[in-house]
């Protein structure tokens, strides 16, 4: 049995937690299973690595940042080895160039080609522990390049996916995926399992606890994925290909905060997405609100950049900050009743609503960013409780 174990920040951050780390590995090696683990940087060095790069210059990215960056997996990754061969077994480390990890070149964002398993077999048999450095690879000229932040979760399914792992667990500061973020919501509850759909939802609307990506290729090949505490080891939750009739269930509430909305006139929509790509801006929802005015949704620094940019080419968009977005989730949820009632909901609490969107696996509200938080405990018990 192949397993790919995947290790986020806050789990490999210091030596104390390395230690317990090569414990549970080498404790799950010993009863007979093939160990790969994908790790990431230690807690806060990835954040404090982007802080030192916009200290020196004002907009990184490109090569340069990820040069930077794919620094810190590295470090977990040599160490982590190191803690396992002190508990007296064989353990090698792996970057995504000494793998040849291959990615497109879109630095910073770049996407999985193909990962070679032969190098990754042939040390599971000779009996050694393979650790991986996750969120990076390199592109077809052997530049080093990142996934985008949280990307480990996605370097250990594509790994899972190149070797036919039968497992893949992702270890975190919690114990499982919640109705809510619980750092948000303390009533939050931990769900025993849910869909691939349902996850990639849930993530897409701002559920960070696990990379959208990852759920959408474990999806593709049909590999479970467990998300577990790497502080307490105890069983999470499953999320893998799940049959359900048409009955739809609420699962969760996710979001995302610190928005902006910028409502701009322009000539067409394909002028609009040309300076939309040109700039790197990742728009969370669009909308064409008459014949030549759009409005999008964005960050609140992409926004201001964006912002920049349009007015120094001559033209006047309207700004609208502090905005945050709550999405409830669920299989069919626009097919029945629910958004109706959502909207009734925050009506009654007096919560304006800048703007709704929905599909076939979620409902998502726009609104001020300080209502954000009574939004989701209103919701959270009215759905949950
Ligand atoms: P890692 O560094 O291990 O990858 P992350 O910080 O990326 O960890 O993800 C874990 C965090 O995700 C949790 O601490 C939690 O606050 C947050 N989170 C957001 N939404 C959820 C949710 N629905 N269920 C569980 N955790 C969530
Ligand atoms: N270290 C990277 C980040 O902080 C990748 C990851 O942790 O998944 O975004
Ligand atoms: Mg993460």
């Amino acid at each position: 049995m192949i397993v790919v174990q995947k290790f986020g920040g806050t789990s490999v951050k210091g030596t104390e937690r390395l230690r317990e780390v090569a414990k549970w590995v080498v404790e799950n090696k010993n009863k007979g299973k093939k160990m790969i683990v994908v790790v990431s940087a230690p807690g806060g060095m990835t954040d404090s690595l982007i802080e030192k790069a916009k200290e020196i210059n004002s907009n990184p990215r490109g090569r340069e940042l990820d040069m930077l960056l794919s620094v810190g997996e590295q470090i977990s990754a040599a160490l982590l080895a190191m803690g396992i061969e002190e508990l007296g077994e064989k353990a090698i480390s792996f970057n995504g160039s000494q793998l040849d990890i291959r990615t497109n070149n879109d630095y910073n964002n770049a996407k999985i080609l193909s990962i070679p398993s032969k190098k990754i077999l042939d040390k599971l048999n000779d009996g050694y522990v393979v650790i991986v450095t996750g969120f990076q690879g390199i592109d077809s000229e052997g530049n080093t390049t990142t996934l985008g932040r949280g990307g480990s979760d996605t370097s250990a399914v594509a790994i899972g996916a190149a070797v036919g792992a039968d497992k893949v667990e992702i270890y975190t500061d919690v114990d499982g995926v919640y109705t809510s973020d619980p750092r948000i919501v303390k009533k939050a509850r931990k769900i025993k399992s849910i869909s691939y759909d349902e996850m990639i939802e849930m993530a897409d609307k701002g559920a960070k606890v696990l990379h959208c990506r990852s759920i959408e290729l474990a999806s593709k090949y049909e590999i479970p994925v467990e998300l577990r505490s790497a502080f307490t080891w105890e069983e999470g939750t499953w999320i893998k290909k799940e049959k359900t009739m048409e009955n739809s269930v609420v699962r969760g509430i996710s979001n995302i905060s610190n928005l902006a909305n910028l409502r701009i006139n322009l000539k067409n929509m394909e002028e609009l997405v040309e300076h939309l790509e040109e700039n790197h801006i990742e728009v969370k929802l669009f909308q064409q609100l008459e014949n030549s005015k759009f409005s999008i949704l964005t960050g609140k620094e992409e926004a201001q950049r964006f912002y920049k940019v349009l007015k120094n080419r001559g033209y006047f968009p309207e700004l609208t900050d502090d905005l945050s977005m709550i999405s409830v989730v669920g299989l069919g949820i626009a097919s029945n009743n629910i958004p109706r009632k959502l909207t009734k909901i925050l009506n009654l609490n007096e919560i304006n609503i800048d703007s709704i969107s929905s599909n076939q696996t979620s409902v998502s509200y726009v609104i001020s960013q300080n209502k954000l938080n009574n939004a989701n405990a209103i919701f959270h018990r009215e759905l949950f409780e």
